[in-house]
């Protein structure tokens, strides 16, 4: 037994012997030490170049979180670490948006997109004020908003882009386009390595309805430029944040849209503005840990993201 182990063991040496007797005649020491170099820098750096994070902070907001901000109705949500800085609303008070970003360190000059997700005065009544700060923006907004809105865009020197149907803002970043039959709303859909993030404005057209459309717009592929979605694109939502428009429901209501949101299969909710702290309530109870509460100036940073 041992001596067949000793022969097998020496056969093994002599292959690699020659294995390496072979690999020196094609490379010699110089070329090595540069394979060597270049693995080494490739296994070292490459996690670092392609992991990023996603930062979400709630600059306006009728809940409060952090008390040195003001708190007002409406809602604005900072979006980064995508290929551009996304402002998703801007509040109903500019000059309040302005001094939340001022207190939380956010540079408005830093934004280059601005996403208005419907007509309501809380969702985009703070523009002008923003533009005022930031006019090199390009603001994303429903296209059957009144002209008076556009205007303020273009006499800024901003850019427009009116939004009909689901349209890619950015790598990884989608527009749902206009959603609902009464009042026509965006919600914004941000595709990570742990699913979907959606943020709603209001969700006017349902916050069930606008899951249900993000899953299968990136199912079906989202811009007319990208026909098909490619196969990795994943579909599975992570987290919906931002404004549920639930307070004016009952407990019985707000029950059957939390049991809808589960059905979905959405791992994490943050619901503020318009939901109402019964619904806050009520999803805190259905999701335990998942449930993230949020309110004027509070940040979520969800790690390696792209
Ligand atoms: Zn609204
Ligand atoms: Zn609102």
């Amino acid at each position: 037994m041992y001596k067949l182990s000793g022969i097998i063991l020496f056969l093994m040496f002599t292959l690699l012997e020659v294995f390496l007797k072979g690999m020196r005649r094609f490379f010699n020491r110089k070329s090595f030490v540069i394979l060597g170099l270049l693995t080494g820098f490739t296994i070292s750096f490459t996690p670092l170049a392609i992991a990023k994070d996603l930062d979400l902070t709630i600059v306006y907001d009728n809940n409060t979180y952090n008390e040195k901000l003001e708190t007002r109705w409406g809602f604005s949500c900072l979006v980064e670490g995508l290929e551009k800085t996304i402002l998703f609303d801007v509040g109903g008070e500019g000059l309040v948006l302005l001094r939340n970003m001022e207190k939380l360190k956010i540079d408005p000059k830093k934004v280059d997109v601005v996403i208005l997700s419907h007509i309501h005065y809380d969702h985009i009544g703070g523009l002008s004020d923003f533009l005022r700060e930031n006019p090199l923006v390009t603001v994303y907004m429903p296209k059957s908003l009144p002209q008076s809105v556009k205007d303020k865009v273009k006499d800024a020197g901003a850019k427009l882009v009116e939004v009909h149907s689901s349209i890619e803002i950015c790598k990884n970043a989608y527009s749902t386009g206009e959603l609902g039959a009464w009042i026509k709303e965006e919600s914004l859909i941000i595709k990570t390595s742990k699913g979907m993030v959606i943020i709603t404005g209001c969700a006017h057209p349902g916050v069930v309805n606008i899951v249900e459309k993000a899953k299968e717009m990136l199912k079906s592929g989202v811009s007319p430029v990208r026909k098909k979605a490619p196969p990795e694109l994943s579909n599975e939502v992570y987290l919906v944040l931002g404004g549920f428009h639930l307070c004016w429901m009952n407990a019985w209501q707000v029950e059957r849209i939390v049991n809808g949101v589960k059905k979905e299969k959405v791992e994490r909710v943050a619901p503020c503005h318009c939901s109402g702290d019964l619904a806050r309530k009520l999803f805190e109870k259905a999701y335990g840990r998942d449930f993230i509460l949020i309110g004027c100036g509070k940040k979520i940073r969800i790690k390696d993201a792209f």
